[in-house]
């Protein structure tokens, strides 16, 4: 337990930063969700797909969603700071899709197979598994 407690600290503090860095992100993209530009955008979206889940669409699903579990607008490319004010990814319907909660889980855990990286047998980084099932 040699310098155990100043390295802990040391350790902390560290923390505290990521943790102060992951609230500012939140704080800078919150806005734009109750922006009036996004309302908008994603009342004219959900129309244009007629109110449907897409994924659940194209295997042949009619899933309107419910009130419990109501549909969301995903953004293919994902909101951080840097991009949060950039309407040709935040407003564009291309960065759109229209999604069930489970087709919306579905796809944040593809998203986390896909940061977990492997080593080949001859001791190189392997690319990630993507889209399998
Ligand atoms: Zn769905």
């Amino acid at each position: 337990m040699v310098g155990g407690g100043l390295t802990l600290s040391r350790c902390r503090g560290a923390l505290k930063g990521v943790g102060g860095r992951v609230g500012n992100m939140r704080e800078a993209i919150q806005p734009f969700y109750s922006s009036r530009a996004w309302k908008n955008c994603r009342a004219e979206y959900v129309k244009s797909v007629g109110g449907l889940c897409e994924r659940c669409r194209q295997r042949g699903i009619i899933n309107a969603g419910s009130k419990k579990r109501p549909l969301e607008v995903h953004h293919k490319i994902r909101l951080t700071a840097a991009n949060i004010n950039d309407p040709r990814v935040t407003l564009n319907w291309d960065n759109l899709e229209l999604l069930c909660k489970d087709c919306h889980d579905e796809e944040r855990e593809k998203k986390n197979v896909v940061r977990r990286w492997r080593c080949g047998p001859d001791g190189r980084l392997m690319p990630p598994l993507v889209g399998e099932r």
